[in-house]
């Protein structure tokens, strides 16, 4: 059986057309431009400029291999429109676009593209669904994403496509064990197996081994932000909380910059299905629960900074604009601005057993993805944990798994997780729950896990052919970057807001004034993405109040 694709599926809704009336509504937000035949109008690699109306003429949208080789994908027609979603914010092209003929195209750039979006709403929600079901369709077949070249189950080829899946963005990896034209590639650019793996940007660069900043850099997933522009707010952290703030922020008319040192999501793009989020009676997996945000976010307006790190927060004191806050960033760069909204929440816990480190890249997972079920799949796997996130894993590898042991270091589940979890993992075959048991070694060589040995409440070691080992422990706040900020932190490290913190301050605010916090980092918030979600719109109320009394400089921005 052939499985269909998106655009055999999809294709209506991925391709509309638009009619005469509808083109003549948009036509005040775009510019004409004519193209002579065979003439670019996008090129892989090379940034967007926005999205193309056809009004006359054809374009032959294809895709473009290593090879040199063209795919076709769709050839548009008068009223079709070329794009997909790095077309909102100006991001390179992943497909290659030409004129079939004399082409005549009305061009909208991206924030001509948001207000339309935004003013047009029936029109707008006809476009945003194409532009999502085209990423979609690029997804599905790596289609314009860089090309990874390395061993399969290599750690780095998995921190590498972690990292783009994470981002929704199209890759492919090629296996020079079992693939020609990755072994050819290899020959032609003269890499030693030991610089494996190496990666090919859609632009023709060659990277090896590169960094994720490296690699986000190279295929324009991030850009440099201007240091002298001052934001309404800066929000750091992508996770449900920090995109709440930035489609709320933004859909009210404030500017906002949202930073990430991994990917837009957080821990909630790590979920594999979030069953209690209001809305989804069957559920959503956390990444498409996210992609929705991030888009939303993007279509406001909002501009991402990712992956882009942030080491310390301080006033900044040469700025014109001298109520200035301003973030320093691993890379070197600033961003400055009147807010900034903490929304880092946390990271996960690390099993403390002698070796762990060794076999972090390969064979130990900290969340379990289909990228990860695919690893392990028709193997034994053992996981750690006693939480919900514990339990959703679970249930999610034991339905790709031959075995899941599922290790508790507590007497029993139920204090832990939630009901509905504990009977459903009550009711699977493949999953045995030892409680009472912790892990007590790790053994295999090259990183890769042979064995897991643990012990139980009788005393007795048990040795496995365990593989792959998941780890859902729990997490510490993410605010080691706030050191000499002066934003108070309890005494777990979660960092402090309300009145409490000095009398007048809004719930979310910090000890810093106009430094506010949100979501799981925030002392005593609940640990739920709806909570996190429901600071990030609460916060945009603050942030109003904040800055219409502190706007020009006046009081309450001293650090
Ligand atoms: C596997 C798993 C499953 C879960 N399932 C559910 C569920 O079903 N239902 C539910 O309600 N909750 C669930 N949770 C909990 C939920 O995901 C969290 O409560 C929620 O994600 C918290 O959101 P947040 O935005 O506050 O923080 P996070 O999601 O932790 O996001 C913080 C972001 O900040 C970034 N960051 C950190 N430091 C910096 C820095 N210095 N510079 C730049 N960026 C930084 C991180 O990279 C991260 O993306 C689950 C958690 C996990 C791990």
């Amino acid at each position: 059986m052939t499985t269909k694709s998106i655009i055999d599926t999809r294709r209506e809704q991925m391709f509309p057309t638009l009619d005469a009336t509808e083109i003549e509504r948009v036509r005040r937000f775009g510019v004409p431009r004519a193209y002579d035949d065979g003439e670019a109008l996008a090129k892989v690699g090379t940034p967007g400029h926005g999205l193309s109306i056809i009004l006359s003429g054809h374009v032959d949208i294809t895709q473009h291999h290593q090879s040199g080789a063209r795919t076709p994908i769709v050839t548009h027609g008068p009223g079709a429109f070329m794009g997909e979603l790095a077309q909102l914010s100006g991001r390179p092209a992943l497909v290659d676009a030409h004129a079939k003929g004399r082409v005549e195209a009305l061009i909208i750039a991206p924030d001509k593209l948001r207000a339309l979006l935004i003013a047009e709403a029936e029109l707008g929600e006809r476009i945003m669904r194409s532009l999502i079901l085209r990423r979609i369709g690029l997804l599905e077949t790596g289609a314009g994403g860089p090309v990874i070249i390395g061993r399969a189950g290599n750690g780095d080829v998995l921190r590498l496509q972690g990292f783009l899946r994470r981002n929704g963005h199209p890759q492919q990896t090629l296996d020079p064990e079992t693939d020609v034209e990755a072994k050819s590639l290899i020959e032609r650019f003269e890499v030693d197996a030991g610089q494996l793996p190496i990666v090919l940007c859609p632009g023709g660069q060659l990277l090896r081994n590169p960094s994720e900043g490296e690699l986000a850099r190279c295929i324009g997933l991030v850009g440099r932000i201007d240091p002298k522009r001052v934001y309404d707010v800066a929000i750091v952290g992508a996770g449900p909380a920090g995109l709440a703030a930035g489609v709320y922020a933004g859909s009210e008319g404030l500017s906002a910059l949202v930073l990430d040192c991994r990917a837009f999501g957080g821990q909630a793009g790590a979920s594999s299905r979030i069953e209690n989020y209001l809305g989804f009676p069957t559920g959503i997996s956390g990444m498409a629960l996210m992609a929705r945000a991030y888009n939303q976010a993007l279509k406001f307006g909002v501009e991402m900074a990712i992956p882009d790190e942030s080491i310390s927060l301080e006033r900044d004191a040469g700025h014109s604009d001298s109520g200035a806050l301003v973030l320093r960033l691993s890379n070197g760069e600033t961003a400055s601005a009147r807010s900034v909204v903490i929304a880092s929440g946390a990271r996960y816990r690390r099993l403390n057993v002698a070796d762990l480190d060794a076999f972090e890249s390969t064979s130990v997972h900290y969340w379990a993805s289909p990228l990860e079920a695919k690893l392990c799949a028709g193997q034994e796997v053992a996981l750690v944990g006693a939480g919900n996130s514990a339990g959703q894993a679970v249930v999610f590898l034991a339905g790709n798994v031959a075995k899941v042991w599922l290790l508790v270091r507590g007497p029993d589940l139920s204090s832990s997780m939630s009901r509905y979890l504990v009977d459903r993992i009550a009711g699977l075959p493949n999953v045995e729950v030892l409680t009472q048991t912790n892990i007590t070694g790790l053994e295999g060589r090259d990183g890769m896990l042979d064995a897991i040995r643990w012990r139980s409440s009788s005393g007795k070691e048990v040795r496995r052919p365990v593989r792959h080992l998941f780890l859902s422990i729990g997490a510490d706040p993410n605010t080691d970057w706030l050191s000499g900020s002066g934003v108070a932190l309890d005494s777990k490290g979660f960092i402090s807001t309300g009145p409490d913190q000095n009398a007048g301050r809004s719930e979310l605010e910090t000890s810093r004034p106009g430094v506010f916090a949100i979501g799981d980092v925030r002392s005593g918030s609940v640990k739920r993405v709806a909570a996190a979600v429901g600071e990030g719109a609460q916060v945009v109320a603050a942030l109003h109040r904040f800055l219409s009394t502190n706007r020009d400089g006046k009081p309450g921005l001293k650090m």
